[in-house]
């Protein structure tokens, strides 16, 4: 038997296990990731069991970068402090509140509240900022802040925040911590179970192609999402950016990060998956196939264009086109484009 007939056979299994009786083991796992030619049985069994799963409906966060200033130094992010030619910004409560309000006028049913780790925004700025939001607006909250002590997500999910954005980046402890000085992956790992035990719906996620990555690692990281609380997850190829100690290693490869996606819809299959605006950004139709490949979710751009050409986590982010308005319905052509239905109300996990 050749070796593709013996990866052919193997992969097949897998595809059959995961779409009838998860779980998968490590062994399948990396069956599915590395087998390239089985990818598009991999993607279209992904994009069954979403079917299956979560319906045909995709729902849109408007998501309002609201401040590029971090006081960590990961390796591989443009906003990291050491990064000193990055004109900084912070937005007023009174601006992210504008921006809210028109989103929501728009029609998005969540707003995403992001940002470096900028402890300017003390725990009751931003436990205002929810009240005000959950006032006057029917949205969903998610707050994408970082890590910050455990009494402020308290504070904030009292204050009515729905959800909460923070990815794990790697499961490959070495690499965690030398990509991220001075954080420790417990600790992280430690934010997200008491995210979860506060009752937010919880995203986590991961980078593919970090530089020291591995495939082990990869399912590593695919297993973990399983064994975290998981109700979404953004997974997206790793984009170097000049400022950075990574600047000149390789982006990851879009390929490989849609069949980690469509892994990822066959292990959590009831979450909310989201065609990250990293994979949009290395590939012209990248949104189509993460829709294509287990995905459910767009989170389309609303910060004011003054603050978000600084933004710059990675450089060639996509930019909307247009205004608000106009963007919101580019979005709503692309997922028609894919056959699929802009998602009413908020779209929470298992709604
Ligand atoms: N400061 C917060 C949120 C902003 S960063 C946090 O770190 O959680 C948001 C996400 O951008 C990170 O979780 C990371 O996965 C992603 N990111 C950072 N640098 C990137 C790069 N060079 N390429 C692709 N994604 C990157
Ligand atoms: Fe800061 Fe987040 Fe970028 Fe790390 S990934 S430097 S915490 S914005």
């Amino acid at each position: 038997m050749t070796s593709t007939c013996e990866a052919r056979k193997a992969h097949a299994a897998a595809l059959q296990q995961a779409e009838q009786a998860p779980p998968l083991t490590r062994q399948q796992i990396l069956a599915l990731l590395s087998w390239e030619e089985g990818q598009q049985a991999l993607l279209a069994a992904a994009d069954r069991v979403r079917a299956r799963q979560v319906g045909e409906a995709v729902h849109l966060r408007a998501l309002v970068e609201f401040s590029n200033h971090c006081e960590r130094n990961c390796w591989y992010c443009g906003l990291r402090r050491g990064n000193r030619r990055l004109p900084r910004y912070r937005m007023s409560p009174d601006e992210i509140w504008e921006g809210v309000r028109q989103a929501a006028a728009l029609g998005y049913g969540t707003c995403v509240l992001q940002s470096g780790e900028d402890s300017w925004y003390d725990a009751e700025t931003m436990a205002g900022l929810v009240r005000r939001i959950k006032a006057q607006t029917p949205m969903a909250v998610t707050l994408s802040v970082g890590e910050r002590p455990e009494q402020d997500y308290a504070r904030w999910r009292e204050a009515g925040a729905d959800r909460y954005l923070l990815k794990f980046e790697t499961s490959q402890p070495a690499l965690f911590h030398r990509l991220r000085p001075g954080t420790h992956q417990e600790h992280r790992l430690a934010c997200l179970r008491a995210l979860g035990r506060l009752g937010y719906q919880v995203g986590s996620g991961f980078m593919v192609g970090l530089p020291g990555q591995t495939l082990e690692g990869l399912a590593g990281d695919l297993e973990l999402l399983r064994d975290l609380p998981c109700h979404m997850a953004g997974i997206g190829p790793f984009i170097p950016h000049p400022g950075t100690p990574l600047g000149k290693c390789p982006a990851g490869s879009v390929e490989l990060t849609l069949r980690c996606l469509a892994v990822a819809r066959l292990l959590v299959p009831r979450a909310n998956l989201a065609a990250t605006t990293a994979t949009a950004s290395l590939h012209p139709t990248g949104r189509q196939r993460a829709l294509q490949a287990g995905a459910n979710v767009i989170m389309p751009n609303v910060t004011p264009e003054r603050y978000r050409v600084n933004y710059e986590i990675y450089p060639g982010k996509i930019a909307p086109t247009g205004d608000m308005a106009a963007y919101r319905q580019v979005v709503g052509w692309l997922v028609a484009e894919c056959g699929r239905s802009v998602g009413a109300g908020r779209g929470d996990y298992g709604g």
